[in-house]
């Protein structure tokens, strides 16, 4: 394990926000967490992948675990399936890429997602009508407070919209050391329900398409839409996307009567906090050194020397307007760090 001290944490987070840590620790494999909590069982640490969910509000005092641990693995095979166990610190990206390289299906509508594969179960990460729980088997962990293993199957995880027990119950109690996928080898399971995939996919007459180009054209609409984090710091989505009751909705659309929805059950529904966000006069508007995307009223950005504070406390300024106005209280996705 290598420690640096006083360390810039800028080039470690995706909103490029400058801030020093005070004890950052590289990881590399799992021996190296447990000696750590053993020596340092009553210091609350924190843990870093890709820094592409986190908003540092300033310097950080506790100790950083950065999880580097790599390696790709196939552990089973048959005919139509494959077992692949892949190190936390692996770049999400690099391992969809991976397995389209090698024709292995569930991946590739999840395709240019910045982060770390062991964060991927964090959020229970999903885009264009897939969730890392459809291709999930299970993960290894270390729980923070014992040093112990631990492994958690795909039952055991609480998946839900972007969250998962490591979000809510066990939030910091365990470190993910490695993630099994389970693929497919034949007969993939080529999912383009999600409309703009659909329709991207019609307009260049693709009737049949291969897991590749499933992929190809979620690159293309996400590179369309949202900004790169190397040229504009963000976190992706800042907030969640609300989901509130039939009565709640009826509530709502007697306020404001074009909310967008998705119905999502009998009595759950979906509403887009850009919408939200957007009606309450956000959309591209700039604070400082910060504001949302023009495109894009639920991406918080950093137009370049933004504080994590000035970040954080736009953030509750959108989240207290809509409260205000819709009577909807914002959930925040992007995981925000105190020191
Ligand atoms: C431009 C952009 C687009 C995005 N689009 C999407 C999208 O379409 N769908 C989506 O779901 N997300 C999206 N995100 C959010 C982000 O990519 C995901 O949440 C990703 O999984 C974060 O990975 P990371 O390694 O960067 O996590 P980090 O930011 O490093 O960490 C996120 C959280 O996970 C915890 N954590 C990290 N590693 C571990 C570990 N090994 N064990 C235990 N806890 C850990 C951290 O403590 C933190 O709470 C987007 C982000 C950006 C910048």
């Amino acid at each position: 394990m290598k420690t640096k001290h006083r360390t810039s944490l800028k080039s470690l987070n995706s909103f490029g926000v400058e801030c020093f840590s005070s004890n950052l620790n590289i990881i590399n494999n799992e021996k190296e967490i447990t000696d750590f909590i053993i020596s340092n069982n009553d210091l609350e640490s924190i843990i870093l992948g890709g820094g592409s969910n986190i908003l540092f509000k300033n310097d950080i005092n506790r100790p950083i675990l950065k999880i580097e641990i790599k390696g790709i693995d196939i552990i089973n095979e048959t005919n139509e399936k494959v077992l692949v166990s892949v190190g936390a610190g692996e770049v999400w990206d690099d391992v969809v890429n991976w397995s389209l390289t090698n024709n292995y299906g569930g991946l590739e509508n999840l395709s240019l997602i910045p982060g770390n594969v062991g964060s991927a179960p964090i959020q229970n990460i999903g885009a264009y009508g897939v969730e890392l729980k459809d291709v999930f088997e299970s993960c290894r962990t270390i729980s923070t407070e014992t040093g112990l293993l631990k492994i958690f199957k795909n039952n055991e995880c609480n998946f839900s919209y972007r969250s998962s027990i490591f979000k809510e119950k066990f939030k910091n109690k365990y470190i993910i050391t490695n993630v099994i996928f389970r693929l497919s080898k034949l007969n993939h399971l080529i999912n383009y329900s999600y409309e703009p995939l659909k329709n991207d996919l019609d307009k260049k007459n693709i009737l049949n398409p291969t897991i590749k180009d499933i992929s190809k054209s979620v690159i293309e609409i996400r590179s369309s839409k949202l900004p790169d984090p190397k040229k504009i710091g963000n976190c992706g989505s800042f907030f969640k996307n609300p989901i509130i009751s039939d009565l709640d909705f009826r509530e709502l659309t007697n306020k404001d009567k074009d909310i967008p929805f998705y119905k999502i059950s009998v009595n759950r529904i979906k509403i887009p906090a850009a919408s939200l966000i957007e009606k309450c006069g956000f959309k591209g508007l700039r604070e400082g050194n910060t504001g949302t995307h023009d495109k894009h009223a639920l991406i918080i950005i950093n137009h370049g020397n933004a504080s994590g504070n000035e970040i954080f406390n736009f953030s509750q300024k959108i989240k207290k307007k809509v409260l205000k106005k819709f009577n909807i209280l914002l959930e925040e996705e992007v995981n925000i760090i105190d020191n």
